[in-house]
């Protein structure tokens, strides 16, 4: 097998996904499985299907169309508002989308009514996170601007919080999410089917102490599914896997050098060379994998060893006392950023493996492995 490659076990993919959709159901929350992170990745999108999300969510088109391609048949989500140049491509390959812009959804309807469907869409409000949402006071007058469209319908709201200011959901922002729902049928005299609370991020809220989750009756999860972490604290959630995808790459250098750089330094190949440490002289492995292939800031290196600095095709490990062998392999971990960069590398090849999920008690929980 080639690398670097993502390693990505569908066994524990399917068992994070499904101790999540079991733990928010008796709330009468529902998950949109987001495989945004994975470009679309039929594999993992099935995986999530079968643990009973009820509909996939990606951000981009390109990606909504390799799962059609792949042979997904679910309802998709499109997370990002459509572009109107692409609405045509959005109306056919994505059920519903989120939009804040009357612009868009004219659009949407114009492409649906050529192309004899109807396109359900999600309005997102702002909530204080200042990245996509329609101000609060402009809701219902949108809505109802919606509502008068040919071939579009609307389907529900949404917020998302966390992505931009770091704006945490709670019980407060939430509770004005049911509110706005309530006051867009009571107003406009219509049913909202979906009032999608957040992402992952929305976690500590709805699995917190007796949360009051009114209206909300969908969370759209990706890391906390691919990850097993809580993107707010990045710390791992309870009973999942937090080493589902891991990125596995080759040592092509192996040697004990001086720890401390000679020659005048100025700035290196990326901004302001790291500190290094004096330790004498220590094993150094370099690893072929670079910030092409990786947020190398974002990974965990194995046990015993450290990310000292990396370049574009160079990462750097201070190599403990077990140094590896020239063409040995090195494993990582990932947080957020360095799995969405090793997804969209085309150096980095994935292979696929499903050991089975271990189930745990009741909850299904996971135990840790
Ligand atoms: C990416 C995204 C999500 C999923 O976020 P996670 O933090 O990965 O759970 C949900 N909603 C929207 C609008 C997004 O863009």
């Amino acid at each position: 097998v080639t690398a670097p490659r993502l390693e990505i076990d569908l066994g524990a993919i399917g068992g994070n996904a499904r101790a999540l959709v079991d733990r928010l159901a008796p709330l009468g929350i529902g998950v949109t499985g987001v495989t945004k992170a994975t470009l679309g990745s039929v594999e993992v999108a099935q995986e999530l299907l079968a643990a009973g999300v009820s509909a996939i969510g990606e951000s981009r088109i390109e990606s909504v169309e390799a799962l059609r391609r792949g042979g997904i048949v679910a309802p998709v989500v499109l997370l990002r508002s459509p572009t109107p140049s692409q609405a045509d491509r959005v109306v056919a390959g994505a059920e519903v989308s989120l939009n804040t812009e009357l612009d868009v959804v004219a659009a949407l309807s114009a492409a649906a009514v050529t192309q004899r469907r109807t396109h359900a869409v999600v309005l997102m409000v702002e909530l204080g996170d200042l990245r996509e949402g329609i101000l609060p006071a402009d809701l219902v007058g949108i809505a109802r601007a919606v509502l008068r469209l040919p071939g579009t319908a609307l389907r529900g709201i949404g917020a998302n919080l966390a992505c931009q200011s770091g704006t945490v959901p709670d019980g407060r922002n939430m509770a004005e999410l049911t509110g706005l729902a309530r006051s867009v049928e009571s107003d406009l005299g219509i049913h909202l089917d979906v009032v999608s609370g957040g992402g992952s991020a929305n976690l500590g809220w709805a699995l917190g102490p007796s949360p009051d989750v009114g209206r909300i009756d969908d969370l759209r999860l990706g890391e906390a599914i691919l990850l097993g972490c809580d993107p707010l604290r990045r710390r791992p959630i309870e009973g999942l896997r937090t080493d589902a995808i891991t990125l596995v790459a080759e040592v092509i250098e192996s040697k004990v050098k001086p720890s401390l750089p000679w020659g005048d330094t100025a700035e290196s190949a990326f901004g302001p060379p790291p500190t290094p440490v004096d330790r004498g002289h220590a094993w150094r492995a370099v690893v072929a994998l670079g910030r092409q292939d990786v947020d190398p800031d974002d990974v965990v290196a194995p046990e015993g060893m450290a990310v000292l600095g990396a370049s574009s095709d160079h990462l750097v490990l201070d190599a403990g006392d077990r140094p590896p062998a020239v063409g040995a392999e090195v494993r990582f971990g990932l947080g957020y950023s360095a799995l969405l960069r090793a997804m969209t590398s085309p150096f980095v090849a994935r292979t696929y493996t499903s050991a089975p999920p271990v189930r745990g008690g009741g909850s299904g929980a996971l135990p840790q492995m």
